[in-house]
């Protein structure tokens, strides 16, 4: 306490402070609160999420406005309304002993009326996301011409998600003698530009070094091959049953994609992307905070509002495009003092990117393998003898003693642990016991491209699946989220196809096709080893999949249980949906009531992996065993749209 006292900081937020229980102030908050208590300065502060940064603009802010005037003299904007309500909610309590202190939340999506009536009865501090600031100013619903203390918060978000327009027409409605103070978690380009811009010779502090990772996360990545990538998240997960993660994709199919297998292997999973209702996110987010999602697949820019603070992995089953990125994504563990683990799944073709990444973070990644299967077992079997042993004894049972004594008379102490934990643990067994290592081995990465830079792939689908070459088009451009000239040179056959796109998409093209279904059966892609066009030399090789290429070539998915061809030709849009038709119980991803049926109801209620733990049917039941069988889709009662 003495230390936030030798800050500066008053009475009144000191007694916020021992209210909360901080005992010291962070690197941020020791760095900052001098410098904007003593001058009247702007600031450029790096700074990541979760070391405190909202305090280390907070306490200056609260302590320098006049409470007595019902003035708004500090605007905050922020990227998203989960932050923006984050930071009012923290303000609200950093200023509880200020009497008369009023924070008001703008945000999209709530009724523009009731923040406007918030806002009249004299708001001095507004917090606000820029899309519903700048509509409320444009509105003169809210005045900001007297505002002394400024903070762009998240600079670095905000910009990457395109309010760098909005911001700066919101500043032109404030004072020039304003303090401005920028918090980014990154220094890109485009932040320093907007600290050209708009701020006069700015104090500047770093917390941790630029662009560097936060130093309570530690990196690891896993090499897989592509197609077995999905299997590494679910033995990454099996292996931490405690888990508790963000898995972030680049798209939100995927991301909705891999949410619904996860759901539909019984994990306590749930998506969150731009393409579900706000509502939908904040039911998402609560689930996510009470524990009842133990992993939450996420976009980028939907996960940019995720504040929760115990968060152990962040899984990056996909990388991003930029490295600045990663370093958001990894920064959403190891928050608030705790330890976090940053995963990277990576394919061969992948591992050069990873060194990228730690020039940039300056960190060495660990390079893991992924667990056996009898590790995983191992490792699930000591997580329910734990558990176990912390099980608080139900007395109700006692009622039922004699009965279950008679019941197991027979049986030494012994034979009753090994029968006990078998009930869960054969399950467990079975599915692992004859796994195999999907760790890929490192070797010279292959060129895929010929010298024109152009990738021809191979497809286990043609015309027997009603596919010809413009609905293969089609169907393609849909589920890459391409244009109609990066699909090129579509030869559709009778049971396979081939088709071309420029190198730079060669990866979005494999990752699209990992674990992904037409009607019950695996859809391949592979690279050719005929360029198939543009003059190219074709010394383009495939360097995985060998083993599916062979059975792809032999005909496509007919002997592989395909149950039905399509009654009329072509593509429909969303052909993924197909393989959730498969499933009996309806395949209805938004009807989830039917799906539980044939499952165990507690299944996405009960802590995640193999044994279950206080559910009376184990949530592990049926899916995980049977690989074969067909996904069941959906996420939380949501219906999927397409991207
Ligand atoms: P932020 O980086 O502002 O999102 O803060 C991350 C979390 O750390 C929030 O829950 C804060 O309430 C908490 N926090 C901020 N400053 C301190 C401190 N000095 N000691 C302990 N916790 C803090």
């Amino acid at each position: 306490m003495t230390a936030f006292k030798a800050l500066g900081l008053d009475e009144q937020l000191l007694q916020a402070i021992t209210d909360m229980g901080f005992k010291t102030p962070s690197e941020v908050q020791e760095q900052a609160i001098p410098i904007l208590l003593e001058k009247d300065t702007d600031l450029v502060a790096l700074a990541q999420t979760g070391t405190g940064k909202t305090a280390a603009f907070g306490f200056p802010m609260l302590q320098k406005i006049n409470i007595e005037s019902r003035t708004t003299q500090g605007l905050i904007l922020s990227p998203t309304r989960e932050l923006c309500l984050q930071i009012t909610n923290e303000m609200v309590n950093y200023g509880k002993h200020k009497k008369g202190l009023n924070v008001v939340a703008i945000y999209g999506g709530a009724s523009i009326q009731d923040q406007a009536r918030n806002i009249k009865k004299g708001a001095q501090v507004i917090v606000a996301t820029p899309g519903r600031m700048k509509d409320m100013i444009s509105r003169r619903m809210i005045d900001i011409s007297k505002i002394e203390y400024c903070v762009l918060d998240e600079a670095d978000e905000m910009l990457n998600m395109g309010f760098y327009e909005d911001i700066t027409e919101i500043l032109s409605y404030s004072p020039d003698e304003k303090s401005t103070w920028l918090f980014s978690a990154t220094m890109p380009k485009e932040v320093s530009s907007i600290a050209k811009k708009f701020m006069y010779d700015p104090q500047e502090i770093t917390v941790g070094s630029k662009n560097v990772g936060s130093s309570n996360v530690s990196h690891e990545y896993y090499l897989v091959n592509t197609r077995d990538r999905y299997q590494a998240l679910k033995r990454l997960a099996d292996a931490n049953p405690e888990i508790f993660s963000v898995v972030f994709c680049r798209t939100k199919r995927d991301t909705q994609k891999v949410a619904e297998q996860l759901i539909a292997d019984g994990y306590n999973a749930g998506a969150i992307h731009g393409d579900l209702s706000q509502n939908q996110r904040d039911i998402v987010m609560k689930q996510f905070r009470n524990r009842q999602i133990q992993m939450l697949v996420a976009t980028d820019v939907a996960a940019r509002g995720i504040d929760v603070d115990n968060i152990t992995h962040v899984i990056n089953y996909q990388l991003p495009d930029e490295i600045e990125t990663y370093t958001h994504r990894s920064g959403r563990t190891g928050r608030a003092g705790n330890l976090g683990i940053s995963i990277v799944i990576v394919s061969k073709s992948e591992v050069r990117k990873i060194r990228s990444i730690e020039k940039k973070i300056q960190k060495t990644f660990e390079k893991k393998d992924i667990p056996t299967g009898m590790a995983i077992c191992e490792k699930q079997l000591m997580h329910l003898a734990n558990n176990i042993k912390k099980t608080e004894i139900n007395h109700d049972i006692d009622t039922y003693l004699p009965q279950i004594n008679v019941a197991l008379e027979d049986f030494s102490k012994e034979e009753l642990i090994k029968k006990f934990f078998s009930v869960e643990f054969t399950r467990f067994y079975n599915y692992y016991n004859k796994a195999k290592d999907i760790n890929a081995t490192a070797g010279v990465q292959r060129e895929y491209s010929d010298d024109t830079g152009s990738v021809r792939y191979f497809l286990n689908i043609g015309n027997k699946d009603d596919f010809d070459w413009m609905s293969l088009k089609d169907f393609l451009k849909d589920i890459l989220g391409l244009g109609q000239d990066d699909v090129y040179k579509v030869d559709v056959k009778d049971s396979f196809s081939f088709f071309n796109t420029d190198e730079q998409h060669k990866d979005l093209v494999l990752q699209a096709f990992e674990d992904f279904k037409l009607e019950g059966r695996n859809v391949n892609v592979e690279i050719s080893e005929n360029s198939g066009g543009r003059g190219a030399k074709g010394r383009g090789k495939r360097s995985f999949g060998s083993g599916d290429r062979s059975r792809g070539r032999s005909g496509g998915g007919g002997s592989r249980g395909r149950s039905g061809g399509r009654s009329s030709g072509g593509y429909k849009g969303g052909g993924y949906k197909s393989k959730r038709r498969d499933d009996s119980s309806g395949g209805n991803a938004g009807d989830r009531s039917k799906r539980r049926d044939s499952d165990s109801r507690e299944r996405s209620f009960t802590p995640k992996t193999g044994f279950s733990e206080g559910g009376n049917k184990s949530k592990f039941s049926g899916k995980r065993r049977g690989k074969s069988k067909p996904d069941t889709g959906g996420t939380g009662g949501r219906r999927r749209r397409r991207d």
